[in-house]
């Protein structure tokens, strides 16, 4: 008997993900650098369906049919290079080796083109949903060429989420397409669980909610075009109590989030692409100052608040309701528009409607939203901005009043709104007629020569502002 499939690294996200291959039919060799892993697999798990145990990758390789797929699930960075290095001198033209860790996508595109050279397939796949989601069914963003899709792509998608009947996995894009979408979906929950964060501390903070009657709030928002995964937790956390204190678990956790590198990675794209993704960048910000514990401590001290001691109205809870919703649409926009430049500069043909599509079930930011994005996306006409589409330039016009009263009533209140104010901020400065960049290239040429267009003249003009301010044609250094 030969295996369909190999995994190699078998803790938590390789050891699920191969459980749900064999229980999904297939039948899955098991390799791990220690034996241990795949013998304890193998004790807990074998009536999951058809296992063959293997000690080494030769024998991993040598169990497999051809073209031969090889799952890679080790820690991401040097350790999925070094299993590379050992598993490539055993594989034949034509085999596919697949990342599904975490890993960064230049370094797919980087060990993509090496492994074409050698005529293999290296396919990077996002996978997201945790381990729940790798046992259960994940959300599956699959890089690589085409030609390895064919062949690798029934598995993933036999053994991915499924809504509607469609499953959450497609083909996404040559070399590091796949990760690339899933680093941009991680930067999109980092923006989400910071709006959700910032109604929570409105409510709490300026509306004196507690956190077990937000708990139902949530819930009840969880009915609405709100209706996604993170709301349906969040009413969950809020909703626990502390068994130790008898407080609610929400204030007994220290305020400091963590976090892995993804959303971190989401933002050095998009400033290296120039994508204003400004929500996902406040929020990897605003996690990066709940961990200034001392500063935060002194400033507590030392800086004055001045805030303004005033009531919120009856209407408060269901304004912070639509500014939320607001906020996240901005979010979903930008993450999506960085992809739209992503594509260009890398030369990916990324189908936004299926992308969004994949997202609806398995992973983190699983949505009711993203039903209406997919469908804003396959019409005949692509929006070239999510916010264009009709359906959400009317939401966005809905809520707009309360969205800017739930800022303008944060910032009166000290309640910081990073992600609230600066999505309004981004969606004010899109449809703004005239922006202050004006003055910043009047700047720049007075104290750079950087130069400058006209409104009303085709060129690039200089004024020369040391001598006597005339203007020159001059080329072009914006
Ligand atoms: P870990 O990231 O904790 O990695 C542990 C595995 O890597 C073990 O099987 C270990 O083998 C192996 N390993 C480490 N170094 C080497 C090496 N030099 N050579 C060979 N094998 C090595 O495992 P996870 O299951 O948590 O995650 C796997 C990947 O999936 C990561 O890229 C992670 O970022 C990603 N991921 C994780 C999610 C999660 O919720 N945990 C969600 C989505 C993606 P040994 O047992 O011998 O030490």
């Amino acid at each position: 008997m030969s295996a369909q499939i190999g995994v190699t690294g078998l803790a938590v996200m390789g050891a699920n993900l191969a459980r749900n291959l064999a229980r999904n039919g297939f039948t899955v060799a098991l390799h791990n650098r220690s034996v241990a892993k795949t013998d304890a697999l193998l004790e807990k798990h074998s009536g999951d369906g058809e296992f063959i145990r293997t000690e080494t990758l030769q024998e991993l390789v040598d169990s497999l049919e051809k073209p031969r797929r090889v799952l890679i699930m080790v820690k991401a960075g040097g350790p999925v290079d070094s299993v590379i290095d050992q598993l490539v001198p055993l594989l034949e033209p034509g085999d596919i080796v697949i990342d599904g860790g975490n890993s960064h996508f230049q370094d797919t595109r980087r060990r993509e083109a090496a492994l074409a050279k050698k005529d293999l397939h290296f396919v990077g796949i996002g996978v997201s949903g945790g381990e729940e989601g790798a046992l259960n069914g994940p959300s599956i963003m699959p890089g690589g060429s085409k030609e390895s899709y064919a062949a690798l792509g029934p598995l993933l998608e036999k053994i991915s989420a499924h809504v509607d009947g469609k499953p959450c996995c497609a083909w996404i894009g040559t070399d590091g397409a796949g990760h690339f979408v899933k680093m941009v979906h991680n930067g999109i929950e980092y923006a989400d669980m910071q709006v959700i964060g910032e109604a929570f501390d409105l409510l709490r903070s300026g509306a004196g909610i507690e956190p077990a009657e937000q708990a139902k709030i949530f819930t009840e928002w969880n009915q609405t075009e709100l209706a996604s995964f993170l709301i349906e937790i969040t009413a969950e956390v809020l909703g626990h109590t502390d068994a130790r204190t008898g407080k609610p678990f929400v204030d007994v956790v220290v305020d400091a989030a963590g976090q892995k590198g993804t959303g971190r990675w989401t933002v050095i794209s998009a400033l290296e692409l120039g994508s204003p993704t400004s929500g996902i960048a406040e929020s990897v910000f605003a996690r990066a100052l709940s961990s200034q514990a001392a500063q935060r401590a002194e400033a507590q001290e030392k800086l004055a608040g001045h805030e303004e001691k005033i009531a919120v109205g009856e209407g408060f809870v269901d304004d912070v309701r639509q500014a939320l919703f607001a906020s996240k649409l901005v979010s979903y926009a930008q993450g999506l528009d960085m992809l739209t430049g992503a594509a260009k500069e890398y030369s990916w043909d990324l189908r936004l409607d299926e992308i969004a599509g994949l997202w609806r079930g398995g992973c983190i930011i699983r949505a009711e939203l993203l039903k209406d994005i997919t469908k804003a996306y396959s019409a005949q006409e692509e929006p070239a901005n999510l916010l264009f589409a009709p359906a959400f330039s009317e939401a966005i016009a809905g809520a707009l009043p309360a969205w800017r009263r739930v800022v303008a009533t944060a910032v009166q209140l000290g309640i910081p709104v990073p992600v609230f104010s600066s999505s309004l901020a981004y969606y004010d400065g899109l449809r703004r007629k005239r922006l202050p960049a004006a003055l910043t290239q009047g700047l720049r040429d007075l104290f750079g020569a950087h130069t400058y267009h006209r409104v009303d003249d085709d060129g690039t003009f200089h004024t020369l502002w040391g001598e006597d301010k005339s203007e020159i044609v001059a080329e072009d250094t914006h």
